[in-house]
């Protein structure tokens, strides 16, 4: 908030919008309730204004809704400790324009949201993709539920991870292939925007950019967007229907799950395993035509791109990681996995086999 408040200072303030949010499931994590919650969660609040050296804000949310423990946390960050009627009183002194909140995990909150908070959303902020589309994994709800559902009440969208954090620019070889057949002049990412973007109450898209070509491909698919045809639609649906066979582990890169305290790098162990995967490089067993080639790839591979010290064997299971992250992926379960799998392979035990 303070780099980017400093960046638009320099504009005229009716040149851009700011959006921003309620982080305070933070503060709840770290045990805050009631009246101590409200006054630090209020402090959040006023201090955006003076970060972001403004005035009033034309977008704010209550953030990532629906994680940790559902509905008893969302009630107790709104309700129990009245921030949510504080919220409302800035939006009825016009300190905030539009009012929204943004979804991850259980889906009664969401409908809660709609349909019972009684407050009037001017928008509301979904995963939406066209692998979440009708395959959401871990915690995530089918993003054509969330959007039907928003859709039929006139709520506008704002749609966060179109690219699922770049898995859908980073995709299995075989679909690289399906879409460079269908389009040999668009990129695989450019798919993924084109979708997000091809809905009529979608409002606007996060881009959620990691590299230039992804900014480079923004520009170019939004400039001016051509919306997806009915039989461009289709194709997608059995272009993620074809992904879920490929057993990739469904981390977007979010890093919500970092620091561990002992040090692992959680993304790029899970990173690198699904790199391997899309490339055809994961050696099975000792018979795989390739397994001497997948086995070395994978293995330096690793060494590259985790340094040793933060690779899965030193994680003790200790699950603060996993309450973070949104894709509800079993981080210590899976760093085990991976271990033992790194394990076996160093030991060449499945060419033993
Ligand atoms: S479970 Fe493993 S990866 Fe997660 S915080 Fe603990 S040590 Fe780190
Ligand atoms: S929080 Fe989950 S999805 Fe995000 S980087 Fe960590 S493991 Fe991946």
């Amino acid at each position: 908030e303070e780099a980017t408040g400093i960046a638009l200072s320099r504009h005229p303030r009716d040149s851009y919008f700011i959006a921003t949010k309620m982080s305070n499931h933070r503060l709840y994590g770290a045990g805050l309730r009631g009246k101590e919650l409200q006054e630090a969660s209020v402090k959040m609040y006023q201090d955006s204004f003076k970060h972001l050296r403004t005035d009033y804000f034309d977008y704010y949310l209550f953030h990532i809704l629906g994680t940790g423990k559902g509905m008893e946390e969302m009630r107790g960050r709104l309700y129990d400790c009245g921030i949510a009627d504080f919220i409302l009183k800035e939006k009825e002194a016009g300190r905030i324009r539009k009012l929204g909140f943004s979804f991850h995990g259980d889906v009664r909150v969401f409908d809660y949201m709609l349909q019972e908070s009684g407050i009037p959303w001017d928008f509301v902020q979904i995963q939406l993709n066209y692998l979440d589309w009708r395959h959401a994994s871990g915690i995530n709800v089918n993003a054509e539920y969330l959007y039907s559902e928003l859709a039929k009440r006139n709520i506008p969208a704002v749609i966060m991870e179109p690219l699922l954090g770049g898995r859908l620019s980073k995709v299995h070889d075989h679909i690289v292939n399906k879409l460079k057949q269908r389009e040999p002049e668009q990129s695989v990412a450019s798919w993924a925007f084109r979708f997000a973007g091809s809905f009529p109450n979608v409002l606007t898209v996060l881009s959620g950019m990691t590299y230039m070509e992804h900014l480079q491909d923004n520009l170019c698919t939004y400039s001016p967007l051509h919306p997806l045809s009915d039989d461009e639609f289709v194709f997608l649906q059995e272009t993620a229907d074809l992904m879920v066979q490929y057993q990739t582990i469904p981390c977007n890169d979010c890093k919500y799950c970092m620091p561990c305290p002992y040090g692992i790098d959680i993304p790029a162990i899970l990173l690198h395993y699904n790199k391997c995967i899309n490339e055809g490089n994961m050696p099975r067993n000792g018979h795989d035509e390739n397994y001497h080639k997948a086995r070395q790839a994978f293995l330096i591979g690793y060494d590259r791109s985790v340094p040793r010290l933060r690779q899965a064997s030193h994680c003790i299971g200790c699950n603060q990681c996993s309450p973070d992250c949104p894709q509800g992926i079993n981080i210590p379960k899976e760093m085990q996995r991976i271990d033992h799998f790194v394990e076996r392979l160093k030991q060449n035990l499945m060419y033993k086999l």
